[in-house]
């Protein structure tokens, strides 16, 4: 680590006017604080409310779907996501290694078992090419199921994951899932506003999920949404993320075992507020990419990430990839020291102690990446 390093993490924590310039935080410049407050003035501020309604309608006519179902965090839209597809026990589900535990771990909630693929360098995330390699090998049509033959067990959906808000290859996938009998469900948890070939990253899947964590591109608190152009879907959705109560002016008539997923209003007014400062935020995070990429020019061993063809991103995470001249833990160190904060991906799914034994394809790409990837100060701020 040199000079140059340093004249980067200066020039970030000028661009930041910050002594330490935290990875991502949230940005509350719109009416935040006017929706918050009729939440409370007027007593909304939990289970149902004009808001929930509103922001489940503004949300699907920001993502271009029919239908949008607001529901606790985005872990719980995964699950009821898979759950709406038809995910059973002891089926599997193809998903990139490189993701959130929360992907797996709402496959698991299921009794199912997450099934992992390698992810393609343009994209870091699944990359067609493998999956398909990899079902050849391991695969076996029967009766319109794909059957994976070492295991026995049916694979009924493939989870792709819109890594740091980059859109994956969809439409090679469309093709696959196509051929193989398998459902498309888009963890789009990270990528709402990105778009493939124009359409929204979330309107690909039957069903997708997204979510409103602190961290994300807007935040609700805590928060996700379940995405879908089936209408049946999307209400029997809202029914089992409200408990599944049958409507009724008093009696409490509940007709499966459901979920209490839904989200608070006050959460709810939160999103509306944040969604339409949306535009704003991603015209932001992309300046912003335009001025990482010249600060990273003069820097050796290192490359920022640029959205893949064919996508629109929004640069939720902005990623620098260095190459083996570098020691990720040093440049790591080195950020953090001197105030620019910085972070490794993930851990690979497949070598966290509950997914040890999981079905896996060949993910030498990911074993690679691993040590390469280094996320950096990422909030939308206001240029100049
Ligand atoms: C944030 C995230 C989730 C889960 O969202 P929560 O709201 O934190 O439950 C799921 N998948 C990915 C890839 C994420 O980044």
């Amino acid at each position: 680590m040199n000079k140059k390093w340093l004249a980067f993490t200066d020039q970030v924590k000028a661009h930041y006017q910050m002594d330490f310039v935290p990875l991502h935080e949230p940005t509350f410049n719109g009416k935040e604080l006017e929706y918050v407050t009729d939440c409370i003035q007027t007593g909304w501020v939990s289970s149902v409310g004009a808001y929930v309604n509103r922001f489940e309608e503004d949300l699907a006519r920001f993502t271009g779907v029919r239908r949008a179902v607001a529901v606790v965090n985005g872990t719980a839209a995964l699950h009821i996501a898979l759950k709406l597809v038809g995910v059973q026990a002891h089926e599997e589900v193809f998903m990139p290694a490189l993701t959130f535990v929360a992907t797996a771990n709402a496959v698991s909630y299921l009794g199912a078992v997450p099934h992992f693929v390698d992810v393609s360098e343009k994209t870091l995330g699944l990359d067609p090419q493998k999956l398909e390699a990899h079902i050849l090998a391991i695969g076996e049509v029967k009766n319109n199921q794909l059957i994976n033959k070492k295991t026995g067990r049916v694979i009924r959906a493939v989870v792709p994951m819109h890594t740091f808000g980059h859109a994956v290859e969809l439409e090679e996938l469309q093709v696959i899932c196509e051929k193989y009998h398998l459902i498309l469900v888009e963890d789009a948890a990270e990528s709402l506003g990105t778009y493939y070939k124009g359409k929204q990253t979330g309107s690909f899947g039957k069903v997708s999920a997204i979510s409103f964590n602190g961290n994300k591109i807007m935040t609700t608190g805590g928060g996700g949404a379940i995405l879908t152009d089936d209408e049946a879907l999307a209400d029997y959705a809202k029914h089992i993320t409200t408990t599944a109560k049958v409507p009724h002016r008093w009696e409490f008539e509940h007709d499966e075992v459901a979920f209490n997923y839904r989200l608070p209003n006050i959460n709810a007014a939160l999103g509306c507020a944040q969604l339409e400062k949306m535009p704003e935020f991603i015209e932001q995070k992309r300046a912003l990419t335009a001025f990482y990429e010249e600060l990273v020019a003069p820097l050796e061993g290192v490359t920022l990430f640029k959205e893949p063809t064919n996508s629109f991103s929004n640069y939720w995470l902005q990623t620098l990839i260095i190459d083996d001249t570098l020691v990720r833990d040093d440049v790591l160190a080195f950020l953090n020291d001197h105030g620019v904060m910085s972070r490794p991906i993930w851990t690979p799914l497949h070598k966290l102690k509950p997914y040890r034994d999981c079905p896996r394809a060949d993910l030498s790409t990911i074993e690679r990446l691993n040590k390469k990837i280094i996320n950096i100060p990422s909030t939308p701020i206001k240029e100049g």
